[in-house]
């Protein structure tokens, strides 16, 4: 006798480790997120552009260095069938320099500020506030001159966009890494200084020692802790360029009350950095300890358009964590309230009021007024329950009797009180008793 297959239970397929599905329940948020953004692009003046999410490798080596973290580690990278290897993008500022030096953006009057929104993709351990795909909104200001008032509108901006939400208690970590003429001074005296204490460095402090020095002062290895707090500062090895545009950018920082925080450690590990670089992170609070993580981050990258074979332009960019600042929102119940908006539920009975129900909304879409229905369940009861669900004040009750006399009964769902109402002067008697609630 032939064997009757068993029917396994198909395995069900989950979502790709780190990349996260953004469920209704928490768009609200990311409206808010939007929102926020939005307002602080139309008042500061930046105009909002989108790169593709897939960039070639080349542009992220060039830019963000080949010993940084996210080219050696953490990109995501493509082959394409036709050779071309690719990269999702793991950061915004990179394709953006890109576009304005492809899209002639020098030639437009500066500074020019652009803004963008959206995913990025980095290879990394998930954990709290780190995952594999995140989004991020970032400023970038292009200017003509070298000005520490950018760095300081850069980060007004991106400051503005957390206090939108309702953020309190973040401050920015704020350095200066210096620039072509005084960094390679300064880590000749990081060298000098590490070199003696090689053999008890961790494996990775080792290995960057020869090649990114600055690097090791964002370690947080234990052991390295201790040699860190003696290492060199690079406020020590400034040339007088880069030490009057740090004491003006803090001069800026006060007057606006920006809250900020000197931080000798602060690197942010990509080539492209110049001068200012700059954290927000919030505020240390008992039980928040696992929030303890950049909110956003950036800095002035006056050689980046020049190495992707631009004019030399000074710049400057931030960049922040949505999912990170969402994260922060959520445990601060700084929850978006439930959609205010007035909407009624159509509860439909028999064959002709479903046939009639579609151009019923229709016109009601027309009047301005929101509806919610579930047209495809018959019986009244099950309605009503949705009616429920939605919390409503008022359903709309369409039956044989109603779609033939071209009217609809006007349940309140508060007190049960119902009103027949003709259709011709249905819209208006709904607004009426919304104004009056
Ligand atoms: P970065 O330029 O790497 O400092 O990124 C800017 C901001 O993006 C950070 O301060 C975080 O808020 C956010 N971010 C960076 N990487 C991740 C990640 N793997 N998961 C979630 N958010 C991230």
């Amino acid at each position: 006798m032939k064997k009757i297959p068993s029917v396994t239970k198909a395995k069900n397929i989950q979502s790709v480790r780190g990349m996260h599905d953004i469920l209704p329940v928490d768009y609200p948020l990311w409206e808010k997120a939007t929102k926020s953004f939005r307002e602080v692009i139309e008042f500061y003046n930046f105009t909002q552009m989108a790169t593709p999410v897939l960039e070639s490798v080349e542009l992220y080596v060039r830019t963000l260095g080949e010993t940084s973290d996210v080219v050696e580690k953490e990109m995501y990278t493509i082959k394409t069938k036709g050779g071309d290897q690719l990269a999702m993008r793991p950061e915004g500022t990179a394709g953006v320099a890109r576009a304005y030096i492809e899209h002639g953006m020098s030639h437009q009057p500066h500074p020019v500020r652009l803004a963008y929104f959206g995913p990025f993709f980095r290879h990394d351990k998930p954990q709290a506030g780190r995952l594999r795909q995140f989004h991020q909104a970032g400023f970038e200001i292009f200017s003509s001159e070298n000005d520490p008032l950018y760095d300081a509108q850069t980060m007004l901006a991106a400051y503005r966009f957390i206090e939108g939400l309702k953020i309190k208690g973040v401050t920015a970590h704020i350095n200066t890494i210096g620039c072509r003429i005084c960094r390679p001074n300064y880590r000749k005296a990081l060298v000098a200084y590490y070199k003696p204490l090689e053999k008890k460095l961790c494996g990775d402090c080792r290995r960057r020692l020869p090649v990114n020095p600055m690097r090791l002062l964002d370690c947080k290895v234990p052991t390295c802790q201790p040699f860190k707090e003696q290492a060199p500062t690079t406020l020590d090895h400034l040339c007088a360029i880069c030490k009057t545009h740090f004491t003006e950018l803090l001069e800026y920082l006060e007057d606006v009350k920006l809250p900020y925080s000197l931080n000798h450690f602060l690197v942010r590990g990509l080539d492209y950095y110049t001068k200012t670089v700059f954290e927000f992170i919030l505020d240390p609070v008992a039980g928040e300890e696992d929030l303890a993580f950049a909110l956003g981050g950036g800095g002035r990258y006056d050689y980046l358009v020049e190495t992707l074979g631009g004019k030399p332009t000074p710049a400057v960019g931030a960049a922040l964590g949505i999912e990170r600042l969402l994260e922060v929102m959520k445990r601060r119940n700084l929850n978006v309230p439930a959609r205010t908006k007035e909407r009624v539920f159509l509860i439909h009975i028999g064959d002709l009021a479903k046939k009639k129900s579609l151009s019923l909304i229709e016109m009601l879409r027309e009047g301005g007024v929101n509806v919610i229905e579930s047209l495809g369940k018959e019986s009244m009861a099950a309605q009503l329950r949705n009616a429920d669900k939605y919390q409503v004040p008022f359903a709309l009750i369409f039956g044989q009797k109603e779609a033939y006399e071209e009217s609809v009964i006007i349940r309140d769902m508060k007190t049960g009180a119902q009103e027949t109402v003709p259709l011709l002067k249905l819209v208006a008697a709904i607004k009426k008793r919304f104004t009056s609630q």
